[in-house]
Parts: structure tokens; sequence; C-alpha cells
């Protein structure tokens, strides 16, 4: 731990001028010498060099509205290979460093370069390296603000009309990359353990996947704070998720299947905190509709939902930490309406389903996407309908499904319900009404 202590210290003193700096961006400043525009590189990563477990240490800068962060990545190569291939998009790396796994010896690196039509880094030693184990260092940073996606900066006003600031991360489909270098493919899954960084001042707090395992302080006054989460299952990155922010949260308990107590908690801006209980409510009733139906047991040793200012869907279901648009999550039972009752109870039920959908069980490639949404769909609606027999919501189900779907299916770019997906803009299309309700 002590080298990531040190290492830690590092991000929270790094300068980002750096003469070796790539941007996602290459100019001629900083064209890397080695740079060769005409290498070609497939446009999905190979299958012989596996991520098998990330260290990630980030921290945000809510002054320069800014991230700083180093990575460790346990790779297994699986084939001698001539370079290393891995996404990263709109950050500074100012160094990388490769290490042959068993006796720590570092591999001399001839150049690191950024391939942007693929939105990957290659890596590329002075030799070839055989197949075996290996590890990337790298130090990297990247901006919060002007984004809705990524690690990103949200913002509220509070009740004394103060601008507070929070960051929050949104990787699914393909934004992980523009957080921390990694490899983005769901079939790429891996151990995570993440360290959050942050200023103990405006009552932040930080939250991940995963429980806190430990906590300390540092910086010159004592002023930081490092939160280390546990290690995750083997997981894909479209489902990391963290937050730093001055949220509270209403808490509760929930039972496993072995009768073992999780915490549950829903976090909102503090002056929302009462109209989080309707959801508190409806995830420890559906999340006991789901063990007792699958008689297969959330994994995870905690479960949050967070409801986020900004946010450019109707919400995430990252794994332990589940985002979502306040609107979708939140609900008066003096202000509000039956049907947001019905919205809400939907949506939490949706992204709850996909802890299984998804989450545990995860499709390859994005033309499966059916398999996670699809399934979300339905039992979203079979779960609020045990929750609520007397809405007769499965009556409406072939409304709010089938019938939605045909009206999409009848267009003349409609696809068909697995698509083969080639390039990086066909995957945010493929969230549409077809994967969901067809
Ligand atoms: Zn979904």
């Amino acid at each position: 731990m002590t080298g990531w202590r040190f290492i830690l210290i590092t991000i929270v003193l790094m300068k980002t001028k750096d003469s070796r700096v790539i941007n996602g961006q290459v100019s001629p400043d900083n064209l890397n010498p080695y740079y060769n525009e005409s290498m070609e590189i497939e446009k999905r990563l190979p299958q012989h060099v596996l991520p098998r477990k990330y260290v990630i240490a980030i921290s945000p800068d809510f002054q320069k509205d800014e991230f700083h962060g180093s990575i460790r990545i346990d790779l297994e190569l699986l084939k001698d290979q001539s370079y290393i291939a891995l996404h990263s998009k709109d950050l500074a790396i100012s160094s990388t460093k490769l290490y042959a796994g068993k006796f720590q010896t570092e591999v001399r690196i001839q150049s690191v370069f950024p391939v942007r039509k693929r939105e990957m880094l290659v890596i590329k030693p002075y030799r070839n390296i055989s197949l075996g184990e290996y590890y990337l260092k790298m130090n990297f940073s990247g901006r919060l603000k002007g984004k809705i996606n990524g690690f990103y900066l949200s913002t509220y006003v509070d009740e004394n009309k103060s601008i507070r600031k929070l960051a929050v991360s949104q990787f699914e489909p393909f934004y992980a990359r523009t957080a921390f270098p990694c490899f983005d493919e769901p079939s790429f899954k891996s151990i995570f353990l993440i360290r959050l960084v942050y200023s103990k001042k405006f009552f932040y707090h930080a939250r991940s996947n995963m429980p806190i395992e430990k906590m300390e302080t540092m910086g010159d006054d004592n002023d930081k704070t490092i939160a280390y989460f546990e290690p995750t299952p083997p997981m894909s990155t479209y489902l990391v998720a963290f937050l730093v922010s001055d949220f509270e949260c209403l808490g509760s308990h929930m039972n496993l299947l072995n009768e073992s107590k999780i915490p549950v908690a829903v976090c909102v801006r503090p002056m929302f905190k009462q109209k989080a209980a309707f959801a508190l409510n409806i995830t420890i009733k559906a999340m006991k509709f789901y063990l007792e139906t699958f008689q297969i047991n959330y994994p995870l040793q905690k479960l949050d939902l967070i409801g986020i200012p900004d946010f450019a869907t109707g919400a995430m279901e990252n794994w332990g930490l589940i985002t979502f648009r306040e609107t979708q999550l939140l609900h008066s039972e003096n202000d509000s309406s039956c049907t947001n009752m019905r919205k809400v109870s939907l949506t939490v039920a949706h992204e709850l389903a996909h802890m299984w959908f998804g989450n545990l069980v995860t499709m390859k490639w994005w033309d499966d996407l059916w398999l996670n949404e699809g399934f979300a769909t339905y039992m979203e609606h079979i779960a609020v309908d045990s929750l609520f027999p007397d809405w007769k919501l499965m009556d409406s189900f072939p409304l709010y499904t089938k019938y939605i779907s045909m009206k999409h299916d009848v267009k003349i770019r409609t696809r068909s319900v697995v698509k083969r997906i080639e390039d990086l803009n066909e995957i945010e299309e493929m969230f549409d009404r077809i994967s969901y309700q067809k």
C-alpha cells in the first residue's frame, strides 16, 4: 500500500505541463517521433492481451474542473506481441511504464502513440514481448467540465443559492476510456480496485461500486481524504462507477439469499432527501422479488442509488452504484402524481434487473445489447406488477413494449434485433426501441 500512497501523493501534486504529454488530439508539437499514421490497428482490441486487474486512483480538482489519475493494469499475454493497444480518449498521458510481471523487470518502451480513429493508445516496446504476465503503469489527467459522460462535472444550486459541484462517472457504452486508459470492450471483464482522492472540505464524500475498505488522510494540512474501495468481482469497464459529492443518503438494509444483510441507500442532494424514501422502499421490495425469483444471489456487499442533477439518459445500471436522472428517482407523497410513482417504480426495477441481466451475465459485444435491455424491460414489468398488483401493469404491457416497438419497426431504417456492429458510432444507435421493447 505504501507504493500506492506514493502514487496518490504524486497525483495530487502532479504538474500537468509535461513535454512528453500525448493528447488525444495529436498536434505537430506533441507528435511522437515514432508515430506512424499508416499503422494498421484493428477496430476491436486483440483477444490475446487480457486485462486481469486494474488499480485506479483518481482525484477530481473542483478548482480547475479537471482530474488527475494513475493506473496499474495487470495483463496476461496469451501470445507474443510487438505492441500493446488499449483505449484512451481525451486523456493527457504523462507517463507510461511496462513491467514483466514475475520479476517486475521494466520493459523498455520505444514509443507510445495514439491512434485517433480507433480511440486507442499503442505502446510499442523496443523488442517483442513474449507471452506471460505484465503490468502497465500510467499517469494521466483529463477535464471534468463541458461534457456529460466519462468522468464529468455536475452542479446544482443549494438552499443558500450557492453553486455546489460534484464529479460523477457515466461510462456506458464507451466512455470509460475518457476517464482512464483501459480495455473498453464488455468482454474484457476484470477486477477493479478504485481509490478516490478528494478534498475534505465542503462535506464531500466518495462512493464507488464497492464498499469502502479504509480511509486515509493526506496532503500538507491533512486536507485530502483517500477512500480505498474493496475489489470488485470481474466486471466490464462500462459498469465501473465513482462519485465525489456532498449528497446525503437515506439508508436501510436488505436481506440476501443467505440471510446476510447488506446496506442499501438512495443518495441525492440534501434538499431532496425526503423524496428518496419511495425509491428506497421500491428497491428493497424489488430486490427481494428478484432474489426469490432468480435464486441467484446479488454478489456485492452494498447497493446505492444516486440522483444526479445533470444526467444524459434516464438511469445507468453501474454495478452497486446505480445513477439516475433525478426525475426518474424522486417521488413525493404530497406533490408527485400517480404517473410519477409508476415511472420511478419501473425505472428503479429496470436498473435493479440489470444487476443480473447485463452486470452478472454480460454480452460479449454490443450487437447483443437486447440481452441486457430486453430482459431488463420485461423484468421491470414483472417485478412492479408483483409489488402493485392493483395497477394491472401486465394488461398494458403490450402497449408499452410490443406496439411501441412495432411503430419503430415499420420504419424503413429499422434493423434486426441482433445487429452486427462494426463502428463505434453504431453502438449508441443500439439503445433504441428494438433492443428495449421488441
Ligand atoms: Zn437498461
